[in-house]
């Protein structure tokens, strides 16, 4: 609980918030200063930088068409809602404004650049995937509009979509020398969309968003212990920043304080090591798990493939195996402890995605976002059925009220039993892909 007053206190004195242009230099600063005071003998610190793109709407940005027929005088213009009819996609673009733009519908998604024949100097109007989701990413579509020279892009949604489309308009795994998109790309309603397309020819918009889109600069702490075989070493990652809107406690201010307290206690006790241990605070995941792909992106450079600890159920194939035995080390703490758990999947989520895509096994822990909790949850583990498991996510109020003393203690005695079990292992990596240990569903 030390480390996340002191966190606490650094997301207070940085506008609330510990996030890449905010706390989080801090943050990364009373980590390294820690472990450089209480580790050094036992891990060599390290920093790892690396460049993001930073993006934030600073204005709600304005949205309207007029009618305009041949002869007859202009209609009254429409002025569509922000977030009941269009939002900006994030990273959606600089600020820009555009005046009585003609729209051009644009076929097949956009997914090809011959899609967006005669789009130079209109607005590219494009139906969003379909349920099947078998189209290309909105990042090709909105490339290509741009490439053949449009001034900007609006993706409608489809009738079965309610939620405007919400998400990044970049390629996700970006790194530094990577393009951003340099024209505004928004999201429409269903209703909208269509009626743009069924008036293409007589209707002009206007667009004006004002938005801040810079590279910075960010980076990942590290902690590597000097004993142990570097052939089998265990990366114990968490992500150390937080979102813009809030000071990050819970996401993830507990489990960055956990991980730190681990590799303290760790170096206090010179507990021995058979695997090494990479300890690493990353940056940048809220922002597209920046931090960790990078971390993986240089271990590929230079050869390097590691075992890893953070979440476990259902990696991929090859991966099913090392990653299931990861998790039974989790599930052996808590019912050694009868503490009560869920088993939650690996499709998407945090730090452990880039790992897994590189062939190395994860497994971890994790608390709840905004799911919703149901009644059968609240029987088991208390509080209340149909509020979100985590009420303060993302959310200013994700302060240190919001942090559970009893589920700080119990998690972080789960990663403690977990990691020193792996780090004594006498041979970590063949325990993990041991051929004769049959695999179970749990
Ligand atoms: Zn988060």
């Amino acid at each position: 609980m030390n480390h996340l007053q002191e966190l606490d206190k650094i997301a207070r004195e940085h506008s609330n918030s510990r996030s890449v242009v905010n706390g989080f230099n801090a943050s990364a600063d009373y980590v390294r200063d820690q472990l450089l005071a209480g580790a050094a003998g036992y891990c060599d610190v390290s920093i790892q930088e690396f460049k993001v793109p930073v993006w934030k709407e600073l204005e709600i940005p304005e949205f309207s068409s007029v009618l305009n027929l041949p002869g007859s005088t202009p209609q009254e213009r429409v002025e569509y809602q922000h977030m009941n009819d269009f939002r900006v996609f994030q990273d959606g673009g600089p600020s820009t404004t555009l005046r009585k733009q003609r729209i051009r519908f644009v076929p097949n998604h956009g997914c090809k650049l011959k899609d967006h024949s005669q789009i130079a100097g209109k607005v590219a109007i494009i139906e969003a995937r379909g349920e099947d989701g078998l189209q290309c990413d909105y990042w090709i579509a909105a490339r290509n509009a741009e490439k053949a020279g449009a001034s900007g892009v609006i993706f409608y949604n489809t009738a079965k979509q309610v939620a405007l489309i919400y998400t990044r308009m970049r390629v996700i795994p970006w790194k530094e020398g990577d393009p951003l998109i340099s024209i505004p790309v928004l999201s429409v309603s269903y209703s909208i969309g269509t009626n743009l397309v069924q008036h293409e020819s007589t209707l002009l918009i206007d667009i004006r968003t004002r938005n801040s889109q810079t590279v910075e600069t960010t980076r990942n702490v590290l902690c590597t212990t000097k004993d142990g075989n570097d052939q089998d070493t265990i990366v114990v990652g968490s992500h150390l920043d937080s979102v813009p809107d809030g000071p990050g406690m819970v996401d993830n201010g507990s489990g960055s304080s956990v991980n730190l307290e681990m590799a303290l206690l760790m170096a206090k006790y010179r507990f021995s090591l058979k695997s090494r241990i990479v300890f690493a605070w990353w940056g940048a995941e809220e922002i597209g798990l920046l931090g960790s792909r990078h971390y993986v992106r240089q271990l590929v450079a230079e050869g390097k493939k590691q075992e890893v600890v953070h979440n476990g159920t259902t990696a991929p194939e090859s991966l099913i195996q090392p990653s299931v035995k990861i998790q039974d080390l989790f599930l052996q703490y808590f019912s050694v402890y009868r503490h009560d758990y869920e088993l939650t999947d690996m499709f998407s989520g945090s730090d452990f995605i880039p790992f897994l895509l590189e062939g190395i096994p994860a497994g971890g822990l994790l608390t709840g976002a905004d799911e919703q909790k149901s009644v059968e949850q609240r029987k088991r583990f208390g509080g209340f059925a149909g509020a979100p498991l985590d009420p303060c996510y993302h959310q200013s109020c994700d302060n240190i009220d919001n942090v559970s003393k009893e589920a700080i203690q119990t998690m972080s005695q789960a990663a403690l039993y977990v990691v020193t079990k792996l780090a004594k292992a006498k041979n970590l990596r063949g325990w993990l892909y041991d051929e004769s240990w049959s695999f179970r569903i749990l």
